[in-house]
């Protein structure tokens, strides 16, 4: 049978307040475990939760910036279950009246645009951290719980199963990424956990409504991860299905040692979290005046840069889209273009050469050793003829590993295209000589070698021998 994946989001971000949602605890991160405490995140008896306003500012720009409908009054609610990281026994969430409700996100993939629906925006307080000694490190291995974490803001994001793939997924978890981040309210990092995304997955008969009975992977860090569980997972629920089994509805985690998913828990245990709103906190009114404020506080916004891009440079929407992936990469491109006006080109060697070194991760764009002005020189020594196309992308390469500029990478490493005559002919002769075959079917009319002994020579001058004048050279010797 062919099935269509069925894909919806629960995603937690981390808001970059200093201090926390219900104290004046900072938020910082790296404190010694347990510093970033007081007796409200601790859950003391006999202590009341005071909202930090900033936190639902927050929280309003993110509705905003996806099309939701800000809730004028929305309620707190507490979830409740015992952990020994959630020190009071409950989570401080919203439930029925969540802060933000039915919007969208714009995802592309490939040429195509499409709608990803946003069911709601919920504010919320992070639990703390648990870590577990392994056995065989102490005799008897502990567990230890840090509560600096305890009492963090959080928005949880969660998307209507409108994604269909794989590559929608991470498309719909780049653009929030990007909009969290240029909002300035997340600073976007999946490895430190600012980040926390849920994958939800079932499988249908192609061409059918109906959902399917769905699995939860929980806790996915990184899009790498996302795309190995969601094709393992595709590929397990399917054969259940094709074998005349049913899925069972149940969490699962990603082991990405052994590549496969693992049932954590099914739903018969799942939790009862006994909703109810929370009696020490008053209903969150916001007025229409603040939103309208918020609302012109906003920056430019990921979709809105990339339509400019493709109106002001004349980009395609997809070179627009991975350029405006990040804040950061953005600014390296317009930055770039400010020095070497040719926008196309300067969009190339970014997602082809910049993008490459660093791995497609853009969070390492703030630490790298390439600037746009080595981005740019580099072109306009490609222009003057002082390197090759090709040298250039070493160029980029060792300015990377070692930084410095074009300039002395290019004396340091002697990568300066050779236009010396006389070094060009000595190569050609050595070629020539060592070529009886290929040289005596150039001559019997076979022109289309003359590729052949350009590469040759190109090699021998470790590509920075000057093609034009090889060209020429070649052609004359050979007659
Ligand atoms: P829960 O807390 O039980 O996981 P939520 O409503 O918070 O419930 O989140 C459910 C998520 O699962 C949403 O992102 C929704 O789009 C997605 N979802 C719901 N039903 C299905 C389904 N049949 N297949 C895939 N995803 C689904
Ligand atoms: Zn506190
Ligand atoms: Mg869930």
């Amino acid at each position: 049978m062919n099935y269509e994946p069925v894909i919806g989001l629960e995603v937690h971000a981390q808001l970059l307040t200093e201090t926390k949602i219900f104290c004046a605890c900072s938020t910082r991160f790296g404190s010694r475990p347990n510093e970033n405490t007081c007796p409200v995140c601790l859950g003391l008896p006999g202590v009341l939760p005071v909202l930090n306003k900033k936190v639902v500012e927050y929280a309003i720009r993110a509705g905003l910036a996806t099309h939701c409908a800000i809730t004028r009054k929305s309620v707190f609610a507490r979830k409740n279950y015992f952990y020994p990281d959630l020190p009071k026994g409950y989570q401080i969430s919203q439930y029925e009246l969540p802060i933000c409700q039915k919007g969208w996100i714009e995802i592309e993939v490939g040429t195509q645009k499409k709608r990803i629906g946003i069911t709601r925006i919920h504010l919320e307080e992070d639990a703390g951290k648990s870590l577990h000694e392994h056995p065989k490190t102490r005799q008897h291995g502990a567990s230890w719980v840090d509560l600096n974490r305890a009492g963090v803001a959080l928005i949880e994001t969660v998307s209507e199963p409108d994604i269909r793939s794989a590559e929608e997924t991470v498309a719909y978890l780049k653009k929030f990424r990007a909009i969290l981040v240029s909002l300035g309210i997340c600073d976007g990092n999946m490895e430190e956990g600012s980040l926390r995304c849920d994958v939800n997955i079932s499988l249908r008969p192609v061409g059918t409504e109906k959902f399917g009975t769905r699995a939860e992977l929980k806790n996915m860090n990184s899009f790498k991860h996302i795309e190995k569980a969601l094709a393992y997972e595709i590929n397990r629920q399917a054969s259940l299905l094709d074998a005349g089994k049913t899925i069972t509805q149940e969490t699962r985690l990603w082991n990405d040692d052994l590549g496969v998913t693992e049932s954590m828990r099914s739903k018969e245990e799942a939790f009862d979290y006994r909703y109810f709103p929370d009696p020490d906190l008053l209903p969150l009114v916001v007025s229409d005046t603040w939103i309208t404020e918020i609302e012109k506080s906003l920056p430019e916004l990921p979709d809105a840069m990339r339509d400019r891009l493709i109106r002001d440079y004349q980009l395609t929407p997809y070179d627009a889209a991975i350029l405006t992936g990040s804040r950061d990469l953005s600014r390296f491109f317009e930055q770039s273009v400010q020095l070497y006006p040719e926008a196309k080109k300067v969009a190339n060697w970014i997602i082809n050469e910049f993008l490459r070194l660093i791995e497609g991760d853009e969070s390492r764009i703030a630490g790298t050793k390439i600037t746009p002005q080595h981005l740019a020189k580099t072109l306009q020594l490609v222009d003057a003829g002082t390197i090759s196309g090709s040298v250039a992308k070493t160029v980029l390469q060792k300015i990377f590993e070692s930084g410095g500029g074009p300039e002395a990478v290019i004396a340091r490493e002697g990568l300066a295209q050779v236009s010396d005559t006389g070094a060009l002919e000595a190569a050609i002769a050595e070629i020539i000589a060592a070529n009886p075959d290929q040289v005596a079917k150039y001559k019997g009319g076979n022109e289309k070698l003359i590729g052949f002994f350009v590469g040759l020579v190109m090699k021998k001058t470790q590509g920075r021998g000057n093609p034009g004048l090889i060209n020429k050279l070649l052609k004359d010797k050979l007659g």
